[in-house]
């Protein structure tokens, strides 16, 4: 039996992997941590039988607790729950697909514990990769990519240990704003923004998707995770969403990850790595496909791509800085407080507004992450007044 802990068990990635834990009966999940969706979570407890489950807002976590119990099941709550869910006892993978930040300390404090980790929550490896990689190696536990561009980067380099990488290829939807110009884009709403081509997905990452940043959060990640330089990464636009990334080789040789748009399939690789078992769901028909297109982004329009580039090159807290500002940017204009391409210039403003710190350490990260609200939001008041 394989125990397994998810932190973020009621969103897009965490129902997902519990459809995963559903198909197969040698997959328990021991632990779950969500944010506020207790009716959710309570179906998930009734259905999965964790052994202890974790709620952020403490008053949610008290009225889960009096629904639940009847049952044999420890409810927490706050920064110390969710760490309890990743280092419990019992767990030997810890799936973590938490939105934002809030992931760096309970991956942490999993690796420390001895737990591998499947990772969905690029947000972490984005700011604390530098401190995340080296905890790994030493405290020697597995870091395996959900997210599904590495997770084909990583299937394409399987028994190519040896080999070097002399490029990787991020395969990028485009989001529902491929084509179109600067312009076009400066009366875009929430509702158009949150309709991707190809995945289904929480609102956060489709927003992230449409302005391109999510790959350019995905560019910082490969380079944690794959352990290469920046002019290795080379992102390539492929509508389609078929070819889910490649690795280019030293002999020109080129491998490529292929399938339907299912997140379910990077989730069950990482959870049963390096075995392959079945997953029910749609195949590939070339037949009916007849075309997979590629076309080079367009870095001009979708600045925050090439911005990631620079945050990455940067370096230190600058990521960090990248990140913070698009989370509370995508916030805001999910609130239609800002505009659409208000949400690069916000992180573009915060970049160079930010104090570089070289080497930052976890709290460093965090008052990173807290002087950068406080810059945008001195801003956006300045720009009311
Ligand atoms: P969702 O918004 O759908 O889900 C986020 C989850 O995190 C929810 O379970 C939410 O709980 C929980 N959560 C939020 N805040 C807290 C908190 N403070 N403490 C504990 N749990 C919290 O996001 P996604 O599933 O789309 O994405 C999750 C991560 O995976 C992101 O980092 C994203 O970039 C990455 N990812 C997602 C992909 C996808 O297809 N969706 C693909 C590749 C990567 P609640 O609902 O109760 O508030
Ligand atoms: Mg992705």
């Amino acid at each position: 039996m394989k125990k397994i802990a998810i932190l973020g068990s009621t969103g897009s990635i965490g129902t997902q992997t519990l459809d995963v834990v559903r198909n197969n009966s040698d997959l328990e999940a021991v632990s779950l941590a969500a944010g506020s969706n207790i009716e959710l979570l309570e179906q998930q407890i009734l259905e999965f039988r964790p052994n202890v489950v974790s709620v952020w807002k403490e008053d949610k976590a008290k009225e889960l607790k009096e629904k639940v119990k009847h049952l044999n099941v420890k409810v927490l709550s706050g920064m110390d729950g969710l760490i309890a869910c990743a280092a419990e006892k019992e767990v030997s993978t810890v799936l973590t697909a938490v939105v934002g930040m809030i992931g760096i300390r309970p991956v942490i404090e999993a690796i420390k514990a001895g737990k591998d980790i499947a990772l969905a929550n690029k947000e972490t490896l984005v700011t604390a990769g530098h401190l995340i990689i080296p905890l790994a190696k030493e405290y020697g536990v597995s870091l395996l990519p959900v997210d599904s561009e590495h997770s084909a980067i990583f299937q394409c380099l399987q028994g190519e240990r040896q080999n070097k990488i002399a490029k990787i290829l991020l395969t990028a939807s485009g989001g529902p704003f491929r084509g179109r110009t600067r312009d076009e884009l400066k009366n875009i709403q929430a509702e158009d923004a949150l309709k991707h081509p190809n995945w289904s997905m929480g609102q956060k990452i489709t927003i992230d998707s449409s302005t391109m940043v999510n790959k350019g959060l995905e560019v910082m990640e490969a380079k944690w995770l794959f352990d290469v330089d920046y002019s290795q990464i080379q992102v390539v636009v492929q509508p389609q969403s078929i070819v889910h990334s490649m690795v280019e080789f030293e002999d020109g040789g080129v491998m490529a990850q292929l399938g339907t748009p299912d997140m379910r399939l990077p989730i069950q690789y990482a959870l049963y790595y390096p075995e392959r078992r079945t997953l029910p769901g749609e195949r590939l028909d070339f037949y009916k496909l007849s075309q997979i297109t590629f076309e080079e982004p367009d870095m001009d329009t979708f600045r925050g791509l090439h911005l990631a580039y620079e945050a990455g090159k940067q370096g230190g807290s600058i990521p960090t800085v990248y990140n913070a500002a698009n989370e509370l940017a995508v916030s805001m204009f999910l609130k239609k407080k800002i505009s659409y391409l208000e949400i690069v210039d916000s992180i573009e403003y915060a970049m160079e507004k930010h104090r570089f710190i070289e080497n930052p350490s976890v709290e460093q990260i965090l008052e990173a992450e807290q002087e950068t609200y406080h810059n945008l939001e001195e801003k956006w008041k300045r720009e009311e007044e």
